[in-house]
């Protein structure tokens, strides 16, 4: 069982490679004695440097590990009463299944106290008894289901007996913290399922904390008490598999976990947002013209008939998954993924629906803009309802313009660019507006000005398509000016959208 108390607290943990790579950056975090708790994410996320922390394989650059609230920076692994089982279970392939579990105990030596004749105690330092031996494998053995494998060779079991003979050897040890990392990674997706209910299983005979690692996030989903979303040596949230799946912090755990559907969009009054074309009440508040990442799992998103849906679109593809149909919706630009059990055809045009409770919004992390944009005969660029000129060659370095305004790569070749597609990027920094007409790509209206402490960030959306520019300046202006989007051309960051055919 979970109680409060903590065994394990994690202060500021960092861990810096020799080589620069700070791979665990400021971790803070506590886990509760008898909890499962997981660390999940992307492979390069810090997960195996922070469990070898924990373990005491690895120490921290800088940070505190405490174990019941003491500070065990400076305890070597084999004082810990914690055992580790790895990926690769390496076991020993002439040694039997009982002689693989016992290994360990058999080195192990222990403090006995005995009291002699005189009636004073004393204390003696003794390897354990075959009989304690033989008592201690049988129960690990029991508890991975492994019972009457004694006498069997390693090498002749299947991976996930051998993974559970891996196990039994660290639970020997009646550790009061198991380490798990990727356990189930080798082994076929059949029998990885069948572990994860074993394991969860074994946990709950056991009573003991489970720390385990995996980048599976539906394994970490089914097995967890707690998960620990990590990125970049960071956590992104931390809290039960509910709470990480229905109401993700960012929308990095909202695409790690599950399918979802991450739309961009504004915030247009008191929980109120728009996204895919259409005004949506939400039940967050956040301010108006806010930009923000709108997160809808595909299950919530319902479909009716045209006349009763908040919008309308058409089913571009539909896959059966068993249980229900995936469909993908076209809704203006946007791409609606949708799971139900009753199909609308491919080609049908359709309502959706999305109730309030079903929207979550997540602040967006606005670093810069982007657009889709095509690149046109005069080697301009049109994005975000405007036209601006831009430096082509980018697209293909070392390449130079010919007289005819044709691209000639450093290879020699001519790539007529007329009509490809392109992703724009432009940053904060790099627009400027004007109140002189037409003399930018684009007008727009100032419709948000928000102070940051020493500037102002502004956005300007346009008329056509409501297409925003948001940049910081330094200037005051007023909200509802009418102005010119100004982009120095070196400023437009190009990149294709799909390498061209040649
Ligand atoms: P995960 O287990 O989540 O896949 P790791 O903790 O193994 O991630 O690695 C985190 C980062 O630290 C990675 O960028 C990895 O390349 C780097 N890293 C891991 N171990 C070392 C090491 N001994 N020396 C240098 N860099 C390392
Ligand atoms: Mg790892």
């Amino acid at each position: 069982m979970i109680n409060s108390e903590k065994i394990i607290e994690l202060i500021g943990i960092s861990r810096e490679f020799e080589d620069g790579v700070l791979a665990v950056d400021n971790v803070s975090l506590y886990v509760r004695k008898g909890e499962f708790i997981t660390f999940l994410g992307p492979s390069g996320c810090g997960k195996t440097t922070t469990l070898r922390m924990i373990a005491g394989f690895d120490k921290p650059s800088s940070g505190k590990i405490l174990l019941n609230g003491k500070d065990i920076s400076d305890l070597p692994p084999n004082k810990r009463p914690i055992n580790t089982v790895f990926q690769r279970y390496a076991l020993f392939p002439h040694l039997n299944v009982y002689e693989n579990v016992a290994f360990g105990l058999k080195l192990k030596k222990i403090k006995v106290t005995y009291e002699n004749a005189k009636g004073e105690t004393i204390q003696k330092i003794e390897k354990l008894k075959k009989h304690e031996i033989n008592q201690k494998v049988e129960k690990a053995l029991k508890i991975v289901d492994l019972e009457g494998f004694e006498k069997r060779s390693v090498s002749t079991l299947s991976g996930g007996q051998q993974q559970r003979v891996a196990i039994a050897r660290a639970i020997v040890n009646e550790p009061q913290i198991l380490l798990l990392d990727e356990p189930l990674g080798a082994l076929d997706l059949k029998m990885r399922k069948d572990m994860q209910l074993e394991l969860k299983e074994m946990h709950r005979k056991l009573g003991i904390t489970f720390i385990y690692v995996t980048h599976d996030q539906e394994e970490a989903l089914t097995m967890s008490d707690t998960i620990v979303v990590m990125k970049d040596g960071i956590i992104q949230q931390i809290g039960t598999p509910t709470d990480i799946y229905n109401e993700p912090k960012n929308s990095f755990v909202a695409d790690f976990i599950g399918d979802s559907n991450i739309f961009s969009g504004t915030m247009v009054g008191n929980k109120k947002v728009k996204f895919i074309g259409n005004n949506f009440d939400c039940v967050d508040d956040y301010p108006k013209n806010e930009k923000v990442d709108v997160v809808v799992r595909p299950e919530d998103v319902l479909l009716t008939d045209v006349e009763n849906g908040q919008v309308k679109g058409k089913i571009i593809s539909s896959i059966f998954k068993g249980v229900h149909y995936e469909m993908v919706m076209q809704v203006g630009k946007s791409e609606v993924v949708i799971q139900d059990t009753i199909e609308k055809k491919v080609g049908e045009t359709v309502g959706l629906i999305i109730k309030p409770e079903d929207i979550h919004i997540m602040e967006k992390e606005f670093s810069s803009n982007k657009y889709e944009g095509y690149i046109t005969k005069k080697n301009t660029v049109c994005f975000g309802d405007g036209e601006f000129e831009c430096d082509v060659t980018q697209l293909y370095p070392g390449s130079i313009l010919d007289e005819d305004g044709y691209v000639i790569t450093s290879d020699g070749e001519k790539i007529d660019l007329t009509d490809v597609d392109v992703d724009v990027e432009v940053g904060l920094k790099d627009i400027e507006i004007s109140d002189e007409q037409d003399i930018g790509g684009v007008m727009g209206n100032i419709i948000s000005m928000i102070y940051k402490g020493d500037h102002y960030q502004l956005i300007v959306r346009t008329d056509e398509n409501e297409e925003d520019f948001v940049f910081d300046t330094e200037d005051t202006w007023n909200e509802n000016d009418r102005v010119s989007v100004i982009i120095p051309k070196d400023k437009i960051k190009l990149s294709l959208k799909q390498e061209i055919k040649r």
